[in-house]
């Protein structure tokens, strides 16, 4: 077995390096991803950081991979060598626990994710067979790493919260993630309107689907949007005036963040009590629904925005995502 060679932070904060490692003999039901493309998430950044103190090093970050798969270890039912696939956030999962069980393997309580097995900023990456979903014909698979976890995580509300088209939603942040959340809520037939403080993107959330873009900066247009939404999507990672928000919601209303907001939300109860609102968090998804996502994407031309540096740019890469200026993914190629 040839070795990985990678780019990892060496400890937490770390610039990346060149980084080789021999990750030994493959698993019965492991299979090997030549990695192509991978798109950069705020989450590397955070696990670099070792924001969220589970960080292990050395790190290679990469959770939106692409590739050609290499090899399959002797237990691989459903995939072969040669199919081009996608890895996400999970790296294993126990298939045993009542996550598993249940069909949110994402959620398996011993689970790895892609990151501390060592993820995409690599030339391969090595899974478990249900973590390496097949890219569906007809979808382009060089840019559809962002939805390995940009999109499988702002599309799984609309599942698990039972969106109907006739629901009004609301997305705050359009980013990485609010740029795919705009175009799964127009084609799941919502009424779409974007969240943004940079109006100069107007035109642009228009032609990703939203059909009005409200300023979240004016104290009078926040106004003039009470009790219109079902449902908010939040993406971003910063506090923001919570309450201001909820009070755009309709009776029954909900805001579901899935950003990872660093501070404690501040929601005062009457805000949740007046109109029978809720808050609430959403992960990824399992590998079911992220080939139905892909189905879905493919059905309707939904397709991250990206932009490409090569994979020796990585650290490039990383700063130009932190700048914000990044519109919408950052996608890195071999
Ligand atoms: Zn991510
Ligand atoms: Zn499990």
């Amino acid at each position: 077995m040839t070795d990985i060679n990678a780019y990892a932070a060496k400890e937490a904060g770390a610039k990346l390096e060149p980084y080789s490692f021999d990750p030994g003999a493959i698993g019965a039901h492991e299979v090997d991803v030549k990695v192509s493309a991978c798109g950069v998430c705020h989450s590397d950044l955070s696990m670099i950081n070792n924001d969220w103190g589970f960080g292990q090093y050395p790190m290679v970050p990469g959770h939106e991979a692409i590739g050609e798969i290499t090899e399959i270890g002797s237990a691989v039912k459903n995939l072969k060598v040669g199919q081009t696939v996608g890895v996400g956030w999970n790296a294993e999962s126990c298939m045993h626990c009542a996550p598993c069980l249940s069909g949110t393997q994402q959620r398996c309580q011993t689970g790895v994710p892609t990151i501390i097995s060592k993820g995409g900023f690599a030339d391969r990456v090595r899974v478990q067979d249900i973590w390496a979903v097949p890219i569906p014909d007809g979808m382009d698979a060089k840019s559809a790493g962002p939805l390995f976890c940009g999109g499988i995580t702002v599309f799984s509300p609309f599942v698990d919260y039972d969106l109907k088209p006739t629901d009004r939603v609301a997305v705050i942040g359009i980013g990485g993630l609010g740029h795919l959340a705009l175009q799964f809520a127009r084609a799941w037939g919502c009424e779409v309107t974007a969240f943004t403080t940079s109006m100069d993107k107007e035109d642009e959330l228009k032609e990703l689907g939203a059909h009005h873009v409200a300023n979240s900066r004016d104290a009078d247009s926040m106004k003039k949007l009470k009790g219109k939404f079902d449902f908010i999507l939040s993406t971003v990672n910063v506090s923001l005036d919570w309450p201001s928000y909820l009070a755009t919601l309709r009776s029954n209303g909900r805001l579901i963040t899935v950003g990872a907001v660093d501070k404690p939300m501040g929601i005062p109860a009457f805000s949740l009590i007046s109109g029978g609102k809720s808050v609430g968090g959403s992960d990824t998804g399992s590998p079911d629904r992220v080939a139905k996502m892909l189905e879905f994407c493919t059905r309707h031309d939904i397709k991250p925005m990206v932009e490409y540096f090569p994979m020796e740019k990585v650290n490039e890469a990383l700063e130009h995502l932190e700048s914000g200026k990044a519109r919408y993914r950052v996608v890195l190629t071999n």
